[in-house]
Order: C-alpha cells, then sequence, then structure tokens
C-alpha cells in the first residue's frame, strides 16, 4: 500500500512527524502523477505492507481516506472512548473511515446521508444513530440522543451547506474538525458561541508517515479495512467517474489497471 502524502523527509516539520506542513508536501493525484498508471514512483518509506487476505483493491482504496480520518479524529480532535462524535455525509470515504475509527476509539457515533440506502447501511457498519439531513432536523436530533448536551466533535467536510448545523450540534468544550468544504468554503460563525462554549475549531489534511505507519499497523490487524463501492477495469473507468459524480456510490470506487 502506498501513503499517498509525500513530504521531504528533511524539514522542521518531517523531522518531528508533521509531513503534511513541509513546504514541500505533495499528494500523489494532486501535485505528483496519481496511481492510475501501471508505474508509480515513491519514496520507500511511503510503502507499506498489504495486510493478509487483502485485495490490491481494499490497498488502493484504504490509504488517503482512513489517513485524512484517523489524523482528524486523533492527532487533532482526540476523540475518547465514551465521547459521542457526529460525522456528516456517511457515503464519502473520509467519513466512512471515520466511522470506522471513531468505533475502534470506543466513541459513540452519529452518521447522515440525504440517501435512505446509505443510512440504513451505515447502521450495518455499526451506526449507533442514523440521520436523513434532508429531511430531518439533525441539530434537534443530536441533542436529544446526546441527552440535551450536544456532541464531544464533529467531523465536517462539507461546508457551507452544514457549518451552522454542525456548530450547533457541537456541546460544551466540543471539536468541529474539518478537511474540505464540498459544499463551498465560505461559512460563518457566532464568536460570541465559540469563546462562551471554549469550542475547538480544528483544521486537518492528511496525515503523517508515523500516522500512517499507525493506521497500517490497525490494518495488519484487522481492525480496519475499508468499505469498497464497486471495482471497474481500465476500460470503462469513464463509467467508475460517472458513479462518483452521481453521488451513487458508497465506499471507495476501485479502477484497476492491468486487468483489461
Ligand atoms: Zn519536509
Amino acid at each position: 500500500m502506498l501513503n499517498p502524502g509525500i513530504g521531504c523527509k528533511q524539514c522542521e516539520w518531517c523531522r518531528t512527524d508533521d509531513h503534511p506542513l513541509c513546504p514541500d508536501f505533495a499528494i500523489l493525484g494532486e501535485h505528483r502523477h496519481g496511481t492510475l498508471a501501471e508505474f508509480v514512483v515513491v519514496p520507500a518509506a511511503n510503502v507499506a505492507r498489504l495486510p493478509s487476505g487483502w485485495s490490491f483493491g481494499e490497498g488502493a482504496a484504504f490509504s488517503l481516506a482512513t489517513l485524512t480520518a484517523w489524523r482528524m479524529l486523533t492527532s487533532r480532535a482526540h476523540l475518547r472512548e465514551g465521547e459521542t462524535v457526529l460525522i456528516w455525509g456517511i457515503g464519502g470515504g473520509v467519513a466512512q473511515a471515520a466511522l470506522q475509527i471513531a468505533k475502534h476509539l470506543g466513541a459513540r457515533t452519529i452518521v447522515t446521508s440525504s440517501s435512505p440506502d446509505k443510512l440504513e447501511e451505515a447502521k450495518n457498519l455499526g451506526a449507533d444513530l442514523a440521520l436523513d439531513h434532508a429531511s430531518q432536523d439533525v441539530p434537534k436530533e443530536v441533542k436529544a440522543f446526546a441527552g440535551g448536551r450536544g456532541v464531544h466533535v464533529v467531523v465536517d467536510s462539507v461546508g457551507e451547506a452544514t457549518w451552522e448545523r454542525s456548530l450547533r450540534c457541537l456541546g460544551k468544550r466540543g471539536r468541529l474538525v474539518t478537511c474540505g468544504g464540498t459544499s463551498g468554503p465560505r461559512v460563518t460563525t457566532d464568536i460570541r458561541k465559540l469563546f462562551w462554549y471554549q469550542w475547538d475549531l480544528l483544521g486537518s489534511t492528511m496525515g503523517s508517515d508515523g500516522e500512517y505507519a499507525e493506521i497500517a499497523r490497525l490494518a495488519g490487524e484487522g481492525k480496519l479495512r475499508p468499505v469498497l463501492d464497486r471495482t471497474f477495469p481500465f476500460r470503462d473507468a469513464v463509467a467508475g467517474f460517472r458513479r462518483m459524480a452521481a453521488g451513487a456510490q458508497l465506499g471507495k470506487i476501485v479502477i484497476e489497471v492491468g486487468n483489461g
């Protein structure tokens, strides 16, 4: 498996295992050529052993989403056993990894989707509460579930469409962690609530080499495993991208290079 985040390994950030802050940090498929190719070159430190029993498709699906969710919930939001976490949009890869990690950490999990099928699947994957964010009042349902107190951690990578509701779900000393803004990047926050409730608003992206080693170890122990949606041969790659553009997937879409 490949850790897709590549730092220079020499600067102050890389030397203190904080690679995503490296000035030369580059992500496979974004700043460097991606893995939809026959050959890929990465530093040896970015390669991990595929857990036994895993397909290469699972190995491909695992790294980026799991690493991103791991840093968000552990190093950044410090989610602990017995706490409650809200995860928006459970169809996405980072959200699904966050659900698995939150359960591994012993947290109670609330997930959302606008798709009844995805909510049903999320319950099968162990979500304690699954809410339809299109038809249900998420902050109201969350507060009812959390005994009127709000949650300890919110994972929000949706941005404009959910930010305000995310804050309404947050309890005292709550931590909101974001790794993206798929619905738009500009949000408003009432700073009176920010200071009065002593919230932490946290940004996070990718993860370090040390964090990658940790999730690779947990994968090897059978504690983390990606959910695959569908696997397409290379000749049908366009159908895979169309499926993703339509938001029809639950889990990761894999394109196999070299099998036709
Ligand atoms: Zn560096």
